[in-house]
């Protein structure tokens, strides 16, 4: 039995894959995109997020607080230091204001299925699932793969979500057992990849392509991030990527391929207040969301190159 770390499962999820679906968010990746609407799944440990707008003041987080993170200077401010911190969690239970919350949960593969399969008549119905999502759930494959074994074992569908940024090692070994893989594409140039996520593109490429060798249905996803990648000839040399790869599928498998689009998501700013809540600076702060109006003209212009493009 295989252990991991858990940040959420999402039950009646419906935006990531078909139908009706739960979608467990592993913690741990491997890039650190800094608009992350998920910021609280980038590291791969528990961590504590404060919410102090609801903190009453009655002083049980740092009666209990083991280490000295949580303290009270003699004028009654509160003050935290995180690098104390170890997520014991002592002062969440104590805290009945809900000013305090860990994030993360070590799970067994098979307390997460017991979970998956609570939703198993709505997943029949509407054709819908389980997806591991992130984080990057190749960060942990073994728990990956034990829980995706166990769904198929249970005949529900699986997808994963990935940064693609991986070993093909690992990330190959976990398609074993994925019907339907989504995999972002931030950016086509790898320097400005780079800066955007902190890791070059070269590796997520090439992984695409192999992935698109198999004959697995394929979702790319690319949020559009005003500063990053929102103008036609950026999304552009996306769509052109996944074109190239159509081509590449069709050669090697026929017409009748398995299918391969893309998917465009506008950044949101909705992520704030868990930055705040971590103690993370939030550097997309400033920037503001695409209209609909630019996210309908960047679809449009991904389909000219003949690929099926989903604009959320
Ligand atoms: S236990 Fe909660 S409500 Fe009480 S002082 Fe600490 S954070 Fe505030
Ligand atoms: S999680 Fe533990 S170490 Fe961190 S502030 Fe709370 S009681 Fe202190």
């Amino acid at each position: 039995m295989t252990n991991g770390l858990v940040c959420n499962i999402q039950r009646f999820s419906v935006h990531d894959g078909p139908g009706i679906r739960t979608t467990v968010f592993l913690k741990g990746c491997t890039l650190h995109c800094f608009w992350c609407h998920n910021p609280e799944s980038i590291r791969p440990k528990l961590e504590l997020q404060l919410h102090m707008d609801r903190c009453i003041g009655c002083g049980e987080c740092v009666r209990v607080c083991p280490t000295g993170a949580q303290t009270v200077t003699s004028d009654g401010e509160m003050v935290f230091y995180r690098e104390k911190c170890t997520a014991c969690g002592a002062c969440v239970e104590v805290c009945y204001a809900g000013a305090r919350e860990l994030t993360g949960r070590e799970l067994s593969a098979e307390e997460v299925v017991a979970e998956i399969l609570q939703d198993r008549a709505f997943y029949e119905n509407s054709g819908g699932g389980v997806t591991l999502s992130g984080g990057e759930p190749v960060f942990q494959p073994e728990f990956s793969k034990e829980i995706l074994a166990r769904c198929r074992e249970e005949g529900i569908h699986t997808a994963i979500e990935t940064a693609g940024n991986v070993s093909w090692e690992k990330l190959s070994d976990v398609l074993t057992l994925t019907d339907l893989v989504m995999m972002d594409l931030k950016h086509m140039d790898s320097d400005k990849h780079k800066w955007a996520v902190g890791a070059p593109n070269e590796l997520l490429k090439a992984n695409a392509r192999r992935i698109a060798e198999t004959d697995r249905p394929i979702i790319f996803r690319t949020p559009v991030v005003p500063t990053v990648n929102a103008t036609t000839d950026e999304i552009g040399a996306i769509a052109a990527f996944v074109r190239e790869l159509q081509d590449h599928r069709a050669a090697l498998h026929g017409e009748a391929a398995a299918p391969i689009s893309l998917e465009l998501l506008p950044f949101h700013r909705m992520a704030g207040d868990k930055y705040n809540s971590m103690g993370l600076t939030y550097q997309a702060k400033d920037i503001e969301p695409p209209t609909k109006e630019t996210m309908v003209a960047l679809a449009e212009s991904a389909a000219t190159y003949g690929i099926a493009v989903k604009n959320r």
